[in-house]
Order: structure tokens, then sequence, then C-alpha cells
């Protein structure tokens, strides 16, 4: 595990999730361990220059600021790790219909360089990978973090398999914002009410139009009201209704979907993994109504 010290980004969330879903009943067995991205997979979204970077450890200052992560050797095994999550949840999700990862989501990541707390990105590599296997013909990036999806935005804009979907906060990083397919900007304080109408006139449409054979859930705990990071003061009860409209929408039509946490920094950790928990618990729910 990466030490981040006092870092904003709460990497102690994932652990305590898990444990957990191990209380409230779920078996060890029931969650599957990925191995790490091969480097051929990470080749998929990222330039040989920057992994080479990254696994010789000489990024430049200013690239490590970008990131906004102290550089640790680490870095690169913990970032892969993560990509194999989400590569292996798209597997899942296409056999089962629905998977979730404790983790994934690092769509700040360029194929050149990392942004905002993302090394690697996980749903760029995945969704290429899945593609150049011939197991989907189009995929769809829902993207609920409160950040905007820049990273995602710019390695999908000239792919025309994709469509990336983003509903964030404007006055917020990041500051160059390339083009989503559709990219919805709100602005701090806009609350349940515009963040829930927004998503309702846009979902199911967007699936039934574009027809998706994987959808990538970014399901971000950050638009919440009492984020650090974040300003759009969505209540936890509008954050569960945003996972069911994008959860249950999808299964509805037997879009296989794929969950993944991205950004979440509350004063409280624990009020993240409350989110988070809820989202597995909607999409749990929705998979037995739509299995
Ligand atoms: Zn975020």
């Amino acid at each position: 595990m990466v030490d981040l010290g006092e870092h904003v980004f709460p990497l102690k969330k994932y652990r305590l999730i898990y444990e957990k879903l191990l209380a409230m009943g779920a078996r060890k067995e029931n969650f599957l361990e990925p191995k790490p991205a091969t480097e051929e997979d990470l080749l998929l979204a990222h330039s040989s220059k920057y992994l080479k970077k990254l696994e010789k450890g000489n990024l430049s200052n200013s690239e490590i600021l970008s990131m906004e992560l102290p550089y640790t050797p680490e870095f690169l095994e913990f970032a892969s790790l993560y990509v194999g999550g989400t590569v292996l949840a798209s597997e899942e999700a296409l056999e089962e219909g629905l998977a979730v990862h404790i983790g994934g989501g690092f769509h700040h990541a360029f194929p050149d360089h990392g942004e905002g707390f993302c090394v690697l990105n996980d749903v760029a590599v995945a969704a290429e990978k899945m593609k150049s296997e011939g197991k989907i013909d189009r995929v769809m990036m829902v993207d609920c973090d409160v950040h905007q999806g820049n990273g995602n935005a710019f390695f999908f804009a000239k792919r025309d398999y994709a469509f990336t979907f983003s509903i964030h906060q404007m006055d917020i990083y990041p500051a160059d914002k390339p083009p989503s397919t559709l990219d919805i900007g709100l602005w701090f304080g806009d609350g349940d009410e515009k963040y829930l109408s927004a998503l309702r006139s846009h979902f199911p449409r967007l699936y039934t139009e574009f027809k998706p054979d994987l959808i990538f859930f970014l399901a971000g705990a950050d638009p919440y009201e009492k984020d650090q990071l974040g300003g759009l003061k969505v209540t936890m009860e509008g954050l569960n209704e945003r996972d069911r409209i994008i959860i249950e929408e999808a299964r509805k039509l037997r879009i296989p979907l794929v969950v993944l946490f991205a950004g979440g920094y509350a004063h409280n950790v624990y009020d993240t993994v409350e989110i988070h928990l809820s989202t597995i618990k909607i999409a749990k729910k929705i998979q037995k109504k739509y299995p």
C-alpha cells in the first residue's frame, strides 16, 4: 500500500469499504482479486516514454506537481493494480451484467502524463482492451465525479466507438476542460434539484440513442455537500438517486455496467465510505431486479 501521509486523498477508504462489506456479510471468496495490468495493456492508453519514466522514477518536478501526489517507487505497481481491477470488472460486467470495482475511475490521467491524483487511466485501458479483443463495439463513460473527466475526454475524443458524458462543477479543477461528447457544467451550490434534473433529462435517452455495449459509471462521492474539494452541495439522498438512475436505466436495457468509485474527499472519511457503500447496495438491489 502506498502511504500518502496526511494527503487529502483518503486511500484508507478502500480498506474501510472492504472491511464494512465483510462485516455486512460478504464473504472473502466473493471478492475477485485483480492482477496488475500488463505493460502490453498499459500501452493501449499510455506512451512507452511515460511508462518508462514511472518505472525508473525520473519524472520531472512539474510532472510530479501536476499529479498532486508525492512520488513513490510503488506508484507504477499500485496504479497497474487498479487498472487490472477495472479490466477484470469489465470482463465480469460483460458476463454478469454488473460489476463493482472498489477503486478505479482515475479519469485525470492522460496518455503521457498524470494529473489530479491519477497516475494511469484505468477506464481508457479497459475500454481499449475490450474493444481490441472484440468484446464490445461501443462504450459509454458516465462520469459523475465532481471534477470534469479531462483525461477521458482527451483520450476518447477521436475514438468514435466511445461516448464520454461528464457532469461536473465548472469553477474547480481542471481549469482546462477538453470537451467530452457531452458536458454538463454546474456551479457551486447547485444542489440536488439541478443535479438530478440534468441527469433525468439525459438518461435513459443517451443509452437508447448511443446503444453502448458497456458502460463505465464513475460514481464519484465528491459532489457531496460536505466534500472538501467540491461544492455542488448534493446530499446523500441525492447521490443515491443519481446512482439509481444511472444503474437502473442501464440494467433495464440490459446494458452491462461497471461501477467505479472515482473521487470522494468528505471532511469525514466515513461519509465517503457510506456514499460508496450505498452505491454498492443500490447496485446489488438493481442486479436482483434485472439479473
Ligand atoms: Zn473528483
